[in-house]
This record gives C-alpha cells, structure tokens and sequence, in this order.
C-alpha cells in the first residue's frame, strides 16, 4: 500500500482517469493517487495505455468481488 509523506493512505484516483478518457487522452495516461488525509496527490513517473490501465482495474475489481 502506497503511502503519502504525511504518512497517509493513498488512493487511487479514478476520476483522473475519467477525465483523460474524456479529453481523449487514450495513449498515455500517467496514473494518479490522492492523499485521504491531507488531499496531496501524486503522480506516476510513468505514464501507460488507458485501455492496459482500466484492464487491470477491471481485474482488480473482480478480484474483490469473489472475495464478497
Ligand atoms: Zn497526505
């Protein structure tokens, strides 16, 4: 689990997502994660596919859904 330098969680951001789809951002999206506690966010130094990153989130997803 990602942590922030306030020692926070990090969450994923799929409303970062979201808007890169919709500005038609599709060949490189670089992956975004918000600090619950104190809002930072941060950036991947990489950035990938939307179609390779929503696969994984898909995959994700399901993952927790078999465990419910
Ligand atoms: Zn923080």
């Amino acid at each position: 689990m990602m942590k922030c330098q306030c020692g926070g969680l990090l969450r994923f951001d799929l409303q970062h997502l979201q808007d890169a789809g919709r500005l038609g951002l599709r060949d490189q999206v670089s992956l975004l994660w918000k600090c619950m506690v104190c809002g930072r966010s941060r950036k991947s130094d990489e950035s990938y596919p939307l179609s390779q990153v929503v696969a994984s989130l898909d995959q994700l997803t399901l993952a927790d859904r078999s465990q419910g």
